[in-house]
């Protein structure tokens, strides 16, 4: 990739600014970039540039594809993990509060 202003190689990742640009520009794979040597900023597809990867996604360490990984974003797994947690929380509050499972009677059978 070239700076579209002075066509040199030297450019590096720039700051997206703000969150209206910073999604925008996810959304489209497009990413900010500034010229090392005359300093210009622009717009460019975000693959282009090599040995810069994206950070991997919880879908990358799942090792999902196609239709799964477009469903299981990282949201939805971290959402799904963190209803998850919450219901076992809950059911475990209940347990002890109503009395399923009583603390003396765990502990009477551990000695
Ligand atoms: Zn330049």
């Amino acid at each position: 990739m070239k700076c579209p202003n002075c066509h040199s190689e030297e450019i590096h990742r720039s700051r997206r600014r703000g969150l209206r640009e910073g999604l925008s520009l996810r959304r489209k794979q497009l990413a900010p970039y500034r010229c090392s040597a005359c300093g210009s900023r622009f717009i460019a597809t975000e693959a282009q540039t090599a040995g810069q990867q994206r950070p991997l996604s919880m879908a990358d360490y799942l090792g999902l594809n196609g239709r799964a990984r477009q469903l299981c974003s990282d949201t939805v797994i971290l959402g799904g993990i963190t209803s998850l947690l919450l219901v076992l929380g809950i059911l475990l509050f209940m347990s002890l509060a109503l009395g399923w499972i009583e603390p003396e009677l765990l502990q009477r059978h551990a000695l």
